[in-house]
C-alpha cells in the first residue's frame, strides 16, 4: 500500500490523490510524537481490518474512535494522574459532559456539587442535565459536615468538586470527600484544572474520576483547547469512550500535539508560577487599595493544613484573587484597564500573567444576590500569575492600583 512508489502509468489526476501517502515509518523511533492527521487507517486485508474493528488486534480505523497522537496525550495523562484510563475531548466542557454519562447519571438522579464550581459547569448541570430530570444540589464543599449531611439526605449518584475553587481559591479536602462519597455509594469526580497533576493527583486521594480543562495549565500557551477525563476503574473507561464515539467531541490531533508539547514544561512552568504567585500574594496582602487577598497560602491554619496535604509542597497554586477596597465593578475595570503587562483574558494557567473579573466573566450568569452570597465581590479580580520576572508583575499591578 506504500504510495511513494506509485505506478508511473497512472494518470496525474490519480497520482495527485495518492502520491506521498501511506508510507511506512522508516527505522528509528521519532523522539517527539508525530501529528497523525489521518482520519482513516487502511490494512492489507479486510480480515485484518475486521480484527481491529472487533478490538482483537490493537490498531486504528477511524479517528473518532482513536488517534495515535491523541493516544500519546492520553497515555501521558494516565502516567501523570496515576489513572488506569484516559479519554481526551475537544474541550473541558465536553469532558465533563462525558464523565456524567460514564457515571450513569440518568433521569431522577441527584448530583451533589460544590457551590463554587466553574460557572459553565454549574450551567451545564442546571440546564442540559436539568432538562433531563437530573437534579443538582450545591453545598459548600469546605464545610465537610454540611457535605456529609446533605449526601446522607439526598443520596446523590455523584459528588463533584474542584481541587482549587474559582475564584476564591479554596482547596478541597479530597480524602474526606472521597470518604463521604463512599459512605453513600456515590462517585467522586474532581475537576483538577486549577491544580494540574503537578500539584495534585486526586485519584491518589480517593477520587473516582479526574477532569481537566487541558486548555489551561496543561497546554499553558493559550493556543489549544481540550479536555480529558482520567479514571481509577477500567470499567469507567468504556463509558467514556462510548460517549466520545457517539457524541463525537473528540480532541483534534493538532491540539493533542500542542497539549502534549505543553505538558513537557508543565513542571517548570507551574513551579515558577507558584513561586511568583506566593510573592504577589505576600506583596499585596497589606496593600492600602486592597481589602483582601485570596490565596491558599494566606488562609486560616486549618484551611492551610488541607492545602498542604492536597498540594505539592511548598506550593499553593498559581492563582491569586484580590478584592479592591473600592468594591465596585467600575473600580475593578479601571484597575484592569490600567494594567500594561498583565493581560485581560478569560482563561488561566498560561505562560503570561492574566486577569479576569469573575462577576462579569465566570460568574456573569448568576444573579447579583447569589454572587454576593458566594462571596464574589464586584471589586474582585482573579490573577493567574505567569512565568515573567515577578518584579515586573508586581510593578505592573502596583502602578495600576496607584493611579
Ligand atoms: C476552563 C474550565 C473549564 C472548561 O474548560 P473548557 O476547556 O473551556 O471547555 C472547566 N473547569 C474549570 C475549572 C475551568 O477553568
Amino acid at each position: 500500500m506504500n504510495m511513494t512508489d506509485i505506478k508511473n502509468e497512472l494518470d496525474i489526476r490519480t497520482k495527485m490523490v495518492h502520491a506521498g501517502e501511506r508510507r511506512p515509518v522508516p527505522n528509528g523511533v521519532p523522539t517527539a510524537m508525530p501529528v497523525y492527521t489521518s482520519v482513516t487507517y487502511t490494512y492489507d486485508s479486510m480480515a485484518e481490518m475486521d480484527r481491529v474493528f472487533a478490538g482483537e488486534t490493537p490498531g486504528y480505523v477511524y479517528t473518532r474512535y482513536g488517534n495515535p497522537t491523541t493516544a500519546a496525550f492520553e497515555d501521558a495523562m494516565i502516567t501523570l494522574e496515576a489513572g488506569v484510563g484516559a479519554c481526551a475531548y475537544s474541550s473541558g466542557m465536553a469532558a465533563l459532559h462525558a464523565a456524567m454519562f460514564a457515571c450513569e447519571i440518568s433521569p431522577g438522579a441527584t448530583i451533589l456539587a460544590s457551590q463554587d464550581l466553574y460557572g459553565a459547569t454549574t450551567n451545564l448541570l442546571n440546564t442540559v442535565f436539568g432538562s433531563y430530570g437530573i437534579k443538582t444540589l450545591t453545598v459548600d464543599f469546605n464545610d465537610l459536615k454540611a457535605v456529609a449531611n446533605k449526601a446522607q439526605e439526598v443520596r446523590p449518584r455523584l459528588l463533584l468538586a474542584e481541587t482549587i475553587s474559582n475564584p476564591l481559591l479554596k482547596v478541597c479536602d479530597i480524602d474526606a470527600c472521597a470518604e463521604i462519597a463512599r459512605s453513600v455509594g456515590a462517585r467522586l469526580l474532581i475537576d483538577n484544572t486549577f491544580a494540574s497533576p503537578f500539584l495534585c493527583q486526586p485519584l491518589l486521594h480517593g477520587a473516582d474520576m479526574v477532569m481537566h480543562s487541558a486548555t489551561k495549565y496543561l497546554s499553558g500557551h493559550a493556543d489549544a483547547m481540550g479536555g480529558v477525563i482520567l479514571t481509577r476503574e477500567p470499567a469507567d473507561l468504556q463509558g467514556l469512550i462510548g460517549t466520545m464515539k457517539l457524541v463525537g467531541g473528540v480532541l483534534g490531533a493538532w491540539e493533542a500535539h500542542l497539549i502534549l508539547r505543553g505538558i513537557k514544561t508543565l513542571g517548570l512552568r507551574v513551579e515558577r508560577q507558584c513561586e511568583n504567585a506566593a510573592r504577589v500574594a505576600e506583596h499585596f496582602a497589606d496593600h492600602s487599595k486592597i481589602s483582601r487577598v485570596h490565596y491558599p497560602g494566606l488562609s486560616s491554619p486549618s484551611e492551610k493544613a488541607v492545602a498542604r496535604r492536597m498540594l505539592r509542597e511548598p506550593h499553593f497554586g498559581g492563582l491569586v484573587s484580590i478584592e479592591l477596597k473600592e468594591d465596585l465593578q467600575e473600580s475593578a475595570f479601571r484597575f484592569m484597564d490600567r494594567l500594561q503587562l498583565c493581560v485581560r483574558a478569560t482563561s488561566l494557567g498560561d505562560l503570561f500573567t492574566e486577569v479576569l473579573h469573575p462577576a462579569t466573566a465566570s460568574h456573569r450568569e448568576l444573579a447579583p444576590a447569589r454572587r454576593r452570597q458566594l462571596g464574589i465581590a464586584d471589586g474582585l479580580v482573579r490573577i493567574s500569575v505567569g512565568i515573567e520576572a515577578v518584579e515586573d508583575i508586581i510593578a505592573d499591578i502596583e502602578q495600576a492600583l496607584s493611579q
